[in-house]
């Protein structure tokens, strides 16, 4: 078997994986809490050894409070023959999440305020929340409006909820120690119900991305994997981790990255942060072209961790971004929409930016006067002069190229990513020719 074959093999074997979680994972009731979300950690802690955090409910982070734990256990309509027209267990996104409890005879026309529907689409269930404002509510396809609106006696209306003020939100989180304190945060939000770009995606990449790491035993720096409910999971985890959280260095974002339509790359908020060029030099490497979203402070957590009191830059690799793809917040975001093949793609990306990140280094040549003689070290092919000559060979070329740019930017203020950018050389091949100098004690690492 070839070595491509088996690099193959290895690629499908992960994206069936990839796949078999996303089956699992894609019918769970998640929220802001509840056991929805427990779950949800408990099967990615067979990919990870998460370990799992609980917020009590009712306690105050910076300005805001953690809401009473929702539990909800069941929610329909039924028309007057007791027939489920609509039902929570079919699909959870039938109903205005974090809804209030409710059993009530109404009829139509009583209901109908309480009803969410798309314009547009008649197929589609849209995604609704009621997190802050207690409320309660059915979102329903334009197709089920209509079969409610032809019951011509009382419907039968039932949320199975309640709230628990001695409840908690519950996060996950895995640290990895590299060889310096330098770390890095890369965080996804694990609040979304049924939707697989809108965060499968996201918690799936950010779970096989740390395993990577976990398994890995040279790391230079320390990583820092969070998974949170948006927003309040985001402030809940810098409360706690304030004095930490202030000496990140840079994040990753990880969300909607499983569609297989156009990629993405929304930059930090400092615009040319390592965080940036090193997403660039993966696409780049990569030979791809992202859309470029400059910052706004809109999307995700980006916003909690780059706040003025931490200023945190994160940047986002995505595909079929937030707010750009039709499926977007509605049933349509499935698993007819999202596949493991689209989640490896997208993990293969965020692992490259995290192995620049991770090995990038400042570094000094021990022979900074004039150029080193690398015949006598055996780094030069010893017939002079065939160097960019037809035949000569494009790895020999490349080589060379990678050996003469990186001596001469071996001053102790250029980095791995710089000499990279300036050479248009890929990252892999420099990192592999890089290792190759320090080994020939030619060129020293300042790691700091
Ligand atoms: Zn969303």
């Amino acid at each position: 078997m070839g070595e491509t074959s088996v690099r193959g093999n290895v690629v499908i074997a992960e994206e069936r994986e990839i796949e078999e979680f996303l089956n699992r994972l894609f019918p769970i009731a998640r929220s802001l809490t509840g056991e929805g979300n427990r779950e949800t950690f408990r099967i990615l802690q067979e990919i990870i050894p998460l370990e799992i955090i609980e917020y009590p409910s009712g306690t105050t982070v910076y300005d805001w409070t953690i809401p009473d734990e929702w539990v909800i256990r069941d929610a329909y309509i039924k028309d007057s023959d007791g027939q489920r027209l609509i039902d929570f267990s079919e699909c959870n996104l039938q109903i205005v999440g974090y809804s209030s409890p409710v059993r009530q005879k109404m009829t139509f026309s009583e209901l109908a305020p309480r009803l969410h529907l798309l314009e547009g689409n008649s197929e589609a269930i849209p995604y609704r929340t009621s997190y802050y404002n207690r409320d309660w509510g059915f979102c329903v396809t334009g197709v089920q409006y209509e079969q409610l609106r032809e019951v011509s006696g009382l419907l039968e209306v039932c949320i199975d909820s309640e709230f628990n003020p001695e409840g908690s939100m519950t996060l996950g989180e895995l640290r990895i120690r590299g060889e310096i304190e330098e770390e890095y945060l890369v965080s996804t939000y694990c609040c979304h119900p049924s939707m697989a770009n809108d965060n499968l995606s996201g918690l799936l990449t950010t779970a096989f991305l740390a395993r990577d790491l976990y398994r890995e035993h040279t790391l230079q720096r320390s990583w820092r994997f969070v998974f949170l409910p948006e927003t309040i999971g985001a402030i809940a985890y810098l409360y706690h981790n304030e004095r930490e959280m202030k000496k990140i260095r840079g994040g990753l974002l990880p969300t909607t990255c499983g569609g297989n339509g156009p990629w993405g790359f929304k930059e930090s908020f400092l615009g040319d942060h390592l965080i940036d060029r090193a997403v660039q030099l993966a696409f780049k490497d990569r030979c791809i072209q992202p859309i470029h979203y400059t910052f706004v402070p809109d999307g995700s957590d980006e916003r909690q961790y780059s706040s003025p009191g931490f200023r945190i830059p994160v940047a986002t690799i995505s595909r079929d971004k937030y707010y750009e793809y039709s499926q977007y917040h509605t049933s349509l975001d499935n698993l007819d929409f999202v596949k493991g093949a689209s989640i490896a793609e997208s993990l293969a990306l965020y692992r490259d930016v995290v192995r620049i990140l991770d090995q990038n280094t400042c570094y000094r040549s021990t022979v900074p006067c004039g150029e080193p003689q690398l015949g006598r070290r055996g780094l030069y092919p010893s017939t002079g002069g065939g160097i960019n000559q037809p035949g000569s060979g494009e790895t020999v070329e490349s080589e060379l190229n990678a050996i003469t740019w990186l001596l001469f930017l071996a001053d102790g203020n250029h980095d791995l990513l710089t000499t990279a950018e300036r050479s248009g050389l890929k990252f892999s091949d420099l990192l592999r020719v890089f290792g190759q100098l320090t080994v020939s004690g030619l060129i020293k690492p300042i790691l700091n």
